[in-house]
């Protein structure tokens, strides 16, 4: 499980003539994005920490940050290269990007990447608990350490970033901390007892923790998304994949952009009342 040890360093623009074509088409395409949603950038002057931000979800939710005006942390495990590409988009959209890897489930990798963050951008203000993995297969199939693998990500990840953070996000104006839980947490699903069970922990702690922390102006919110296009849902097999749209009411997949949207919103003075809510964005599968 461990990528042995934190990478880090800090992005720095590259002579842009090495810049893609095809990357430049979608920073243009971005930037497009940004003026149909609007020019207010909710987000100007704060910080962030995606955890698992090389791929997916994670992905979005960083670039939807910086768009909206926040430096970003992107953590991630193993994929360099793609991490390195968001820093790249980050850069060029004009906020700063800091690439760590981290095993989020060792705690002492955790610490390191906060070490190296607050040595090269200061404390962050807002705390986004996205990576996770999930290890299928049916409840009577299921070996300890399918179990264990995935809680030592899903669930013992969120703590250790959430406790080793929190010294940040006590001294922030904007203090924010927001849980990538499912829709698997909220209604369960054959095959996923493990997964299904990390996630509803998550709404467990979010719920807890926002009890905790409203005191101190610490907003606490969950994000489940239902079905996602991203590589977690790539190996479900086509007929699975029918059956699934066939439940949901909207009758497609979602976007990753679109979780990503409900983070912004979450991380944002919009949401200053918000805490101990579980957001969903689901098509409607599960209300
Ligand atoms: P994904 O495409 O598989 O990406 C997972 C991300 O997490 C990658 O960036 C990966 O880094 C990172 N990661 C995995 N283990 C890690 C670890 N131990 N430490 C640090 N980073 C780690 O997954 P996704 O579909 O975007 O899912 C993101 C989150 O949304 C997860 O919490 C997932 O449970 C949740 N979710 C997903 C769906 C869905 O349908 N896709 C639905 C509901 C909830 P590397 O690239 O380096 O491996």
């Amino acid at each position: 499980m461990s990528s042995g040890g934190g990478r880090a360093f800090l992005w720095l623009p590259l002579n842009r003539l090495k810049v893609l074509k095809m990357q430049e088409q979608t920073i243009k395409e971005l930037r497009n994005e940004n003026d149909s949603v609007g020019t207010r950038r909710r987000l100007e002057g704060r910080r962030a920490v995606v955890t698992g931000a090389s791929r997916g979800i994670g992905r979005e939710i960083a670039l939807a940050l910086a768009r909206d005006g926040a430096d970003v942390v992107i953590n991630y495990r193993s994929s360099d290269e793609d991490a390195d590409e968001l820093a790249r988009i980050v850069d060029d959209l004009g906020e700063q990007a800091w690439v760590y890897s981290a095993d989020v489930s060792e705690m002492e990798q955790v610490k390191e990447m906060k070490r190296s963050v607050e040595k090269h951008m200061g404390n962050v203000d807002i705390l986004v608990n996205n990576a996770g993995i999930n290890r299928d297969t049916l409840f009577s199939k299921m070996e300890e350490s399918a179990w264990k693998e995935v809680f030592s990500v899903n669930m013992n990840g969120v703590f250790n970033c959430t406790r080793v953070f929190l010294e940040h996000l006590e001294q922030s104006s904007y203090p924010r901390i927001i849980n990538i839980t499912s829709i698997v947490g909220q209604m369960g699903n054959v095959g996923q007892a493990n997964y299904a069970a990390s996630k509803a922990g998550i709404i467990g702690f979010t719920k807890s923790l926002a009890k905790e922390l409203a005191r101190k102006g610490i907003n606490v919110n969950a994000i489940a998304p239902g079905f996602i296009e991203t590589d977690m849902l790539s190996g479900v097999p086509d007929k699975i994949r029918e059956r699934i749209i066939s439940q949901i009411p909207m009758r497609r997949f979602g976007k990753p952009e679109e979780v990503a949207r409900a983070v912004v919103f979450l991380a944002s003075d919009d949401a200053d009342y918000v805490t101990g809510h579980v957001l969903n964005v689901n098509g409607g599968m599960y209300l």
